[in-house]
């Protein structure tokens, strides 16, 4: 599709997106080069909540969220909150975010999303031989108020309709799926297609294959590009110039200024997030879990507890606001009998590439076709990740993609 039989690609940027991307390329013998500034793995790809969900058919710029995020706006202790200031990037993101935020779009995303988070489940079985902690135990949110019963057994029926299994549970089913902890809940809704994994691990095992299958790693800042009339030829980086018949742009939260840099709009916002470990959980959890009026994530990954939560449009700005933070923690005894003690050092941050629509950019780009999109996957970065390189080794071999990527095209605003 981009260039007649490509031989070399190189990816920009090693998070779980990258990592993914060289996986399936270099599978189709190509000779990759992945590019990172810092080591591949430790951007957003590393403290997340590790959930892989298909449960999260429903794009984050839904009907509702418009409302919520205008109340939340001004309250720095909320899930959802954007640092008030008059930035064209930000307004427009928002003006588009409010456009996808429609009963008719949802309904076209979810079909989307459920294929490729189903074949990106199926992708991380296949890796399953490296060791990263793949666990297939479902997950569950549970709620403590009755608005959010409703909203939650309603997305449990649209589950249901495109096929996801969705149990919902009584406050007495809750307490059955976690006999180890008092809950403290009205009900919950499990969702047993759903897994986990430790991402840190994962980019790791991820990296050090690659690298024995032959992947370049190159230790450099991106600053910039050379081409002419449409082509691009070499990334201009701190170390010199990197050259490839193909580019991949996976540079998460900075993938938008980057393509600025062509006269590409992507239009990304980072959307901030914090998570701690507890090396000794002072509760035990048998599944990964959502508190959903909360938005806080709990997964128990290997012998650790990890918290995370708080989506913050903040700009390209990772410092940790203790307060923030704080609010993740205070809210799990609002589900859970537990005492929790203070979030233990260190505290992590990462930028969520978000899109407006919820929906990753993956594809060319019109006016530089040998220039490939791999981001805008928000809080599915994880989930998607496979199947973003599946995409990519696709659309770069002239493979039909196993589904229709229009939905999905970088020049889609
Ligand atoms: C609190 C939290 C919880 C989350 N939980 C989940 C979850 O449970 N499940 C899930 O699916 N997703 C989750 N996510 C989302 C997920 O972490 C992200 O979507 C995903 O990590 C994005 O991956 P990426 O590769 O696009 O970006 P990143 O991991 O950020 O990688 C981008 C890389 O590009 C590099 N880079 C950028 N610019 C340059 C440059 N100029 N030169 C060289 N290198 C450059 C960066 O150094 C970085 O390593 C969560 C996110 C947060 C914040």
């Amino acid at each position: 599709m981009t260039a007649h039989s490509p031989r070399s690609v190189v990816i920009l940027g090693g998070g779980a997106i990258g990592l993914c991307c060289a996986r399936y390329l270099r599978a189709e013998g190509l000779n990759v080069t992945l590019v990172e500034r810092g080591e591949p793995g430790m951007g957003c790809s590393w403290g997340n909540a590790g959930m892989v969900t298909p449960s999260h058919f429903v794009p984050l710029a839904a009907p509702g969220m418009v409302a919520k995020g205008l109340r939340w706006m001004f309250d720095p202790e909320s899930p959802f909150y954007i640092r008030p200031r008059a930035e064209m990037g930000l307004l427009s993101w928002l003006w588009h975010f409010n456009r996808a935020a429609t009963k008719t779009r949802v309904e076209r995303a979810m079909p989307l999303l459920r294929d490729l988070m189903a074949e990106s489940l199926r992708l991380f079985r296949e890796l399953g031989p490296l060791d990263f902690g793949l666990e297939e135990k479902g997950l569950a949110i549970y709620f403590n108020s009755e608005k959010d019963r409703k909203g939650c057994v309603h997305e449990a029926e649209m589950a249901h309709r495109i096929g996801i299994e969705a149990r919902v549970l009584d406050a007495d089913q809750a307490q059955e799926l976690e006999p180890d902890v008092a809950l403290k809940v009205l009900g919950g809704v499990f969702y047993p297609g759903d897994a986990q994994l430790d991402p840190g691990r994962f980019n790791a095992a991820m990296a050090v294959d690659l690298s024995a299958k032959g992947v370049r790693f190159l230790r450099v800042e991106v600053r910039g590009f050379h081409g002419s009339k449409g082509c691009l030829r070499a990334l201009r980086t701190d170390q010199g110039e990197v050259d490839a018949d193909i580019f991949v742009l996976a540079a998460g939260s900075w993938s938008g200024a980057l393509a600025k840099e062509l006269g590409l709009s992507l239009p990304l916002q980072p959307g901030k997030g914090y998570s701690f470990d507890y090396a000794e959980p002072p509760f035990a959890l048998r599944h990964p879990t959502i508190l959903s009026e909360a938005r806080v994530a709990i997964t128990p990954i290997g012998k650790r507890l990890r918290i995370a939560g708080t989506l913050e449009l903040a700009g390209l700005d990772l410092s940790i606001n203790p307060r923030r933070v704080e609010a993740i923690r205070k809210a799990v005894p609002r589900y859970l009998e537990v005492d929790l003690p203070p979030a233990p050092a260190p505290l992590w941050a990462g930028l969520r590439p978000c899109s407006p629509d919820g929906l990753p950019f993956i594809g060319p780009f019109a006016k530089v076709p040998n220039l490939i999109a791999a981001t805008g996957h928000a809080m599915l970065g994880i989930t998607l990740a496979p199947v973003t390189g599946r995409l990519v080794a696709d659309l770069v071999a002239g493979r039909e993609p196993l589904v229709a990527v229009d939905l999905l095209s970088p020049d889609r605003y």
